[in-house]
């Protein structure tokens, strides 16, 4: 294991140590703490586990997942290029939205994720992801605009769950995405 990726184990540790959540992990099959390269300069947060994340461990392996596979493809990045994690790291019941309590007691364990990896930008999927880091932002005037905030710089974008069933939406997370290796080059 790599330096980074023994400091992201002892974060995923930490969590399950300081007991995050207690009724959320309760309700779920595990913890789905990140997926992907520690090292990464590109990292990808949506906003809770889906059913398939739930079983299989891993963030974004559902219809939502498979979209931003093909995304990373046409932007010639493999999805073990990136890293890909989420707010909230257990399947909250029924996929209902995280709580802000949920979202909060998560944060300081995604900060120190970041912390770790040190990525050149962070992708926010969705408005819940965005409001975490770019508070006050509208994500309707927001997205596909790149934002520098303390130093690091944020992309935030359509959540692929979204813009899957909808066609004007999906076409404008596409453009939105394929700035990424231009924005990536500049920085
Ligand atoms: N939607 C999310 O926000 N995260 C996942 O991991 C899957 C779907």
């Amino acid at each position: 294991m790599t330096k980074k990726e023994v400091q992201l184990e002892k974060i995923k540790q930490d969590i399950l140590q300081q007991k995050v959540c207690p009724e959320l992990a309760a309700g779920a099959t595990q913890l789905v703490f990140g997926d992907g390269n520690a090292d990464a300069e590109l990292v990808f947060i949506g906003e809770a586990p889906g059913k398939n994340e739930d079983e299989q461990g891993l963030p974004f392996v559902g219809a939502a997942g498979k979209f931003l596979n093909e995304m990373l493809e046409a932007i010639g990045q493999k999805r073990a290029d990136v890293y890909i994690t989420n707010i909230v790291k257990y399947r909250p019941p029924e996929n209902r939205d995280p709580y802000p309590d949920e979202k909060a007691a998560f944060l300081p364990f995604l900060r120190s994720q970041l912390q770790v990896i040190k990525p050149k930008i962070v992708v926010t999927l969705g408005r819940h992801s965005m409001e975490c880091f770019l508070p006050g932002l509208q994500i309707s005037s927001a997205h596909g605009q790149p934002k520098r905030y303390k130093g690091q710089v944020y992309l935030p974008l359509f959540h692929p769950a979204a813009a899957l069933y909808n066609n004007a939406m999906r076409q404008t997370l596409i453009d939105d995405f394929m700035k990424i290796p231009r924005i990536l080059a500049k920085i």
